[in-house]
């Protein structure tokens, strides 16, 4: 067989898709080798959301150009977003490229390849018809899987290339999804992360229409399955009927992470989010009277171009309220192409950093004492391997998706769910003791 080194950048899309290429291409011959020196095709699956995340890969065909002088039959492709977005540009900067895909092209990945082989270079970037695409690799993780729900999105933040990037949006049918779920639970899948780029819109495009929330429904009935997870949203679309899921559905966890990005309403505008700081605590009230115990996270993006010292003030004044679980800050990065990266008043770099900085360290005071709230309480735990630190533990999540270590007892194995008592409260993790054996018995929040 040829081997193939898979190098993903970004998102859980973007792994979810390299899980595709690689089950798509194993169809073809091709089996993953974790080193790029014994490898006879290297794939990057690319992120554009940043410029760093651009420069790395840059930087990385660099590096790959020096391999192919030793190795000249290799095939280096690029995938993903930098793909759709910058495709002249990967050809004119790194002659080492056979061949630059997009999304949409992936169900082709092992034509695409067998054509690259015989002429260089293959540009494939148009639209595709929409392919559930179900091909997995040898030894994937089958514990917990995540199943594309649908793809794209037409919110066109001022920010964002996604739309760009991912096309416009288009849902899977729910028995496409649902039949994907269930070969997933035969493999011995316990939890699955329903994936899409607004994940709450899933549904609205299809004939006759439905939503998240039904589809949660249906994929609460899937035996085998124990856990359910989506993201990502936007809280413009965020419904009461999704909230009542989450609080009416057993396996659906108790963790949300609705991305705010600004707490100042002259920001939401510009950024074109289509909500405002109000409706947002509004949402967020709603959410924990429904679920108390629901763990909230969110992006925030500081610098965006016009924020002000008072703009700023909003956005820490709303995350100290809200009080997050956890919190994603991000410099805002111009990316070309998009309305924002032309806006006046870009913010300097030193500015950015200094409301980085501040921002973490108000979210952080939050995030801690919630997390302090949690020692003595006994949470449920989906059991998912050995302690990174330490081979003697074993390690799983919490529902509310924390990192729980606890020693090993031999009457608990890998994707088992347990009640663990917590007993140390760490900056990144918890620790515990187990408390029983509980699989369907209990279902515990957190
Ligand atoms: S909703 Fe999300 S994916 Fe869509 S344009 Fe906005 S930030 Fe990008």
């Amino acid at each position: 067989m040829a081997k193939l080194h898979l190098i993903t950048y970004g998102c859980q899309m973007n792994e979810y898709d390299s899980e595709r290429v690689a089950g798509l291409l194993k169809a073809e011959q091709y089996e993953l080798t974790d080193s790029e020196h014994d490898a006879d095709v290297i794939l990057l699956n690319t992120c554009a959301i940043r410029e760093k995340a651009e420069d790395k890969v840059f930087s990385k065909l660099g590096e790959l150009r020096a391999l192919k002088r030793t190795r000249p039959h290799l095939m280096v492709g690029v995938m993903g977003c930098m793909a759709q977005l910058h495709k002249d540009e990967i050809l004119k900067r790194a002659p080492v490229v056979d061949l630059v895909f997009g999304s949409p092209a992936i169900a082709r990945v092992g034509e695409l390849v067998e054509r690259a082989r015989r002429a260089r270079p293959v540009l494939e970037t148009g639209e595709a018809p929409l392919v559930k695409i179900t091909a997995k690799p040898d030894g994937a993780s089958r514990l917990k899987s995540f199943a594309t729900v649908m793809e794209g999105c037409e919110k066109h933040c001022t920010f964002c290339v996604v739309p760009v990037t991912r096309g416009r949006q288009r849902s899977h049918t729910p028995a496409a999804v649902l039949d994907e779920i269930e070969r997933l639970a035969a493999e011995g899948c316990r939890e699955v992360t329903l994936l899409g780029q607004t994940v709450e819109m899933y549904g609205r495009d299809l004939q006759p229409p439905t939503d998240l929330a039904a589809l949660l429904h249906a994929v609460n009935d899937v035996d085998g399955i124990a856990r359910i997870r989506f993201t990502t949203s936007n809280p413009f679309n965020f419904t009461s009927r999704l909230i009542a899921a989450i609080r009416d559905l057993p396996k659906v966890c108790e963790y949300v992470h609705l991305p705010l990005q600004s707490g100042s309403n002259r920001v939401l505008a510009r950024m074109n989010r289509g909500y405002t700081r109000e409706r947002y605590l509004d949402l967020i009230a709603e959410l924990r009277d429904a679920v108390p115990d629901v763990a909230v996270s969110t992006d925030l993006i500081v610098g965006f171009p016009g924020e002000t010292d008072a703009d700023f003030d909003a956005t820490l004044e709303t995350v100290e309220r809200v009080a997050y679980d956890n919190v994603f800050v991000f410099r805002y990065s111009p990316r070309p192409g998009t309305p924002a990266a032309t806006m006046p008043d870009q913010v300097p770099l030193t500015v950015k950093a200094e409301r980085n900085s501040r921002l973490l360290a108000v979210a952080g005071r939050a995030a801690a004492i919630r997390s302090a709230q949690l020692a003595g309480q006994t949470v449920e735990v989906l059991v998912d391997g050995r302690a990174k630190k330490n081979a003697d533990e074993l390690a799983g999540r919490t529902r509310c998706n924390r990192v729980v270590n606890f020693e090993a007892d031999a009457r608990v194995a890998i994707g088992d769910i347990v009640a663990i008592r917590i007993t140390d409260v760490l900056p990144h993790s918890l620790r515990g003791t187990l408390a029983a054996r509980v699989e369907e018995a209990v279902c515990l929040s957190r």
